[in-house]
């Protein structure tokens, strides 16, 4: 017993020696643009609610009526007897949205992206992927069985000197929006690279999802490709759409083969009904009112602009996602702290999940912020990256 918890002691020092130890906020208000925290108001800059729909008076009622009809918890995993009437229906217009035959609604995008690839690949087939992939893709890929090969970041050149022919199967898997970064996939480029070579492209679209493309289906809907350029679509509903889980849209196969062998989704407890009753609405909500991310979009390139003026360290991103490269794990934090004493939240992102000495302050924009307050963050940020104020 003493050799785990000496192991564990050690591990929690070494992270605080480092700056890279995690503390958790606790919410004490809604999601939304003003959170509250410690009895404290805060502008929120670190969520990643794009459209604003998390606390939606519509969201609120429909998942208010699910839970009323459905109950709370599902009772069971879907395939014995938790699979009811709003997984069913959010299915199916999951799948109508993404123009694809069938759509597969998992508990989280964790378990979705893990599943998707432990179930698809085995010994023999190779799967490639982005160097910056989000965990669970990478995780998915490392305990797949199939040979596991990172690529650069977006070098889709690099991508193609590495895809040497193997007896099994080959899949490229990349974040559609990468989600420390903010910047996009090349997807036409990894598209045709697959077709040539007769791999098959997923994209994980959770940054994407809602946010990208005409209607908001995403980053395949923005580079104009369907099912044959990209056979597997997975999207999370816990970020644009507000609510929790995801989905993967796909073939009749793919998903039925899914239905049946991917342990993820078999043994493990179906979402709530309500939460799907929620984001049916979330759904219909994206499709009704597309100010949602034209204002969204409106407020990027406001930010952009006046980050630019400030020379600010902005990276190449037009999503959401803005983050401020600051370098060192002990500066972001210091500078995150210094902007949270301002009232101002936005999370210093540090190693593990960003490379050494790429540190930043990872600001996400939401459809629900005004003008007022984007303006409100670059003055804070111009006066809290002045060096001599806040080291
Ligand atoms: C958030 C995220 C996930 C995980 O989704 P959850 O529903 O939060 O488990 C997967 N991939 C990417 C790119 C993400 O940003």
């Amino acid at each position: 017993m003493a050799a785990f918890s000496q192991r564990l002691e050690a591990a929690l020092a070494a992270r605080r020696e480092q700056d890279l130890y995690r503390r958790r906020l606790t919410l004490e208000s809604a999601q939304g643009p003003i959170i509250r925290l410690d009895g404290r108001e805060y502008l929120n800059f670190c969520s990643n609610d794009y459209l604003g729909l998390a606390a939606h008076p519509r969201l609120i009622e429909a998942f208010r009526r699910g839970a009323q009809e459905f109950g709370v918890g599902s009772g069971a995993s879907h395939l014995v007897c938790g699979h009811s009437v709003p997984h069913r229906q959010l299915e199916e217009a999951l799948a109508e949205f993404t123009g694809r035959p069938r759509a597969l609604l998992f508990s989280s995008g964790y378990a979705a992206n893990t599943g998707i690839l432990t179930t698809l690949l085995q010994r023999g087939d190779q799967v490639f992927e982005d160097r910056l992939n989000h965990a669970s893709l990478l995780d998915g890929g490392l305990h797949s069985g199939a040979r596991f090969r990172r690529f650069p970041h977006n070098d889709v050149a690099a991508l193609a000197d590495r895809m040497t022919p193997v007896d099994g199967a080959t899949l490229v898997a990349v974040d559609g929006v990468f989600s420390m970064d903010g910047d996009t996939a090349p997807l036409a480029d990894l598209a045709k690279l697959c077709a040539e070579r007769g791999a098959w492209l997923m994209v994980d679209d959770a940054h994407g999802f809602g946010v990208m493309g005409e209607r908001g289906a995403g980053s395949t809907e923005a580079a104009g490709l369907g099912m044959n350029e990209v056979p597997i679509l997975m999207g999370t509903l816990g970020k644009a759409m507000g609510t929790a889980g995801a989905f993967v849209a796909g073939s009749e196969s793919l998903i039925e083969g899914l239905v049946q062998q991917a342990r993820n989704y078999i043994y493990t407890t179906a979402q709530p009904p309500a939460i799907a009753a929620a984001t049916l609405v979330a759904l219909r909500l994206l499709q009704e009112e597309s100010w949602r991310r034209g204002h969204l979009a409106a407020l990027i390139e406001r930010f952009r602009q006046g980050a630019r003026q400030l020379d600010l360290p902005l990276m190449e991103s037009r999503s959401a996602i803005q983050p401020l490269l600051v370098g060192g794990a002990g500066l972001a934090v210091a500078l995150s702290e210094r902007l949270r004493e301002m009232g101002m939240l936005i999370g210093a992102i540090r190693p593990p999940t960003v490379p050494a000495g790429t540190s930043r302050l990872r600001i996400t924009l939401s459809a629900a912020h005004s003008e007022h307050q984007v303006d409100r963050l670059l003055e804070q940020l111009s006066l809290c990256l002045e060096p001599s104020d806040c080291s």
